[in-house]
């Protein structure tokens, strides 16, 4: 098989996604992951559509509905702690009841990277320098000695450095949506058990849950601000997030006293990439690195897994010709990438601050169950059609 030896820079979903697939089709993936192991943290992640397929092909399906997160039920609670909703998690986390699924994020990448089984890992490192020469991708690694692939592929997330040693700094293809997310453990002091909690206020959202094993819930936030955000300290974003939800009544001072001391504090800004084109020469992208929908989509996940799946598909049946190959993926994945990443346009709005979402939190204050509930089912409609907006090939 020509270009056999193929680095992937990320260990991630579509990292270990593509790792999979390419083995099985004779290729020599090498993963290259800037972590010193596996990331296994994390928050819970949604599976729908396509992806299901592509998890049922690679025969890891049952492993992810036994590990799956067993949260059953959801309750909306008013600014005071006031039950203003109950309903299935399924629904509340747009999920097609009985066939989408649930998961944590580390969870899903171990059984993964299970299923890849034995292939080169350089963890702890990261791609310094990239450059293509007659032989192949000359790559250049702050720890690794240089090493030439016949292709390499930017899996490496929202931040990919694939991309930006490629094909520009990130603000050439990032779009902010103007909200942040946090996500951080916390005491269980809530006593959750299967029922996890959400809260709507004006341009503020809180869910907090506990999955089967964990000794610790877990709090994920996402709220707008007028002003942006710019800083990478974690003290800074802490206290950011301490000034936006300042006057929060209910638990939420405790819960945020929590943060502080929390083992893993995450935060970013959601933006979303566009690209022109997602492979230049030799190189591609793949899941958040070439098409990051956000969080706000509830489709990263799945969308990183039928691309990876429909790429690896591609330079196999193209038996050595990767332009060709990253044609047919891009011309394959883009409409779909597209329309899910559409999905994170209602979120937002309802975000922002717009005259809409003051509306709208007007309408919710006078109805707050019949508001949320509508807008769920709304998603829901809109999410399992995209989510199912591929057509799988048998490669
Ligand atoms: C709070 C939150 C909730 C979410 N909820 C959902 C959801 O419900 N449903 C859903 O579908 N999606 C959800 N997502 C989005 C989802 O996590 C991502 O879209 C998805 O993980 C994309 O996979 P990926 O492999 O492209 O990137 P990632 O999962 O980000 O993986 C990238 C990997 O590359 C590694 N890496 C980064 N930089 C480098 C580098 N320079 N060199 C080498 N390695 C590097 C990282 O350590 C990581 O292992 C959520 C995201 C967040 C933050």
């Amino acid at each position: 098989m020509k270009n056999k030896n193929v680095l992937i820079s990320g260990a991630g979903i579509a990292g270990l996604t593509l790792a999979y697939w390419l083995k099985k089709y004779g290729f020599c993936p090498t993963i290259v992951e800037k972590h010193p192991s596996l990331r296994t943290g994390g928050y819970k992640i949604d599976l729908r559509g396509v992806a299901l397929d592509v998890l049922k092909r690679m025969g890891i399906y049952s492993a992810i509905m036994e590990s799956r997160t067993a949260i059953t039920q959801a309750i909306c609670i008013d600014p005071a702690g006031n039950q203003i909703a109950q309903m299935g998690a399924d629904l509340c986390g747009t999920r097609l009841e009985g066939v989408d699924l649930e998961i944590m994020r580390g969870t899903l990448c171990v059984i993964m990277q299970e299923a890849v089984g034995d292939i080169e890992y350089l963890f702890g490192d990261v791609i310094t320098h990239i450059s293509e020469n007659p032989s192949g991708v000359h790559v250049e690694f702050e720890k690794n000695n240089p090493r030439t692939f016949d292709l390499v592929i930017g899996a490496d997330g929202l931040h990919s450095s694939v991309r930006r040693l490629v094909f520009g700094e990130e603000s050439l293809f990032s779009q902010d949506l103007g909200v942040y997310v946090s996500v951080f453990s916390f005491s269980n002091f809530l006593q959750l058990t299967d029922c996890e909690i959400e809260h709507h206020a004006f341009r503020k959202f809180v869910n907090l849950y506990r999955d089967r094993k964990d000794i610790q819930a877990k709090a994920a936030l996402a709220f707008s601000v007028d002003k942006p955000f710019h800083s990478c300290d974690p003290k800074d974003q802490q206290k950011f997030i301490e000034e936006v939800f300042a006057g929060s009544g209910w638990e939420m001072p405790r819960i945020l006293a929590e943060m502080k001391d929390s083992p893993d504090f995450y935060f970013d800004s959601m933006a979303q990439i566009h690209m022109p084109h997602w492979s230049k020469g030799r190189v591609s992208l793949v899941g958040d690195a070439a098409y990051s929908a956000t969080p706000l989509s509830g489709q990263g996940t799945s969308i990183a897994i039928a691309g990876a799946y429909v790429l690896a598909g591609e330079l196999a049946y193209a038996q050595g010709d990767c332009q060709r190959a990253f044609f047919r993926y891009e011309e394959l994945v883009r409409p779909f990438a597209k329309q899910n990443q559409a999905l994170a346009n209602m979120s937002a709005k309802i975000m922002s601050g717009s005259s809409y979402s003051v509306w709208l939190h007007r309408i919710g204050a006078l109805l707050p169950g019949s508001v949320v509930r509508y807008f769920k089912n709304k998603a829901l409609k809109e999410t399992t059609n995209a989510a199912n907006a591929l057509t799988l090939k048998e490669y």
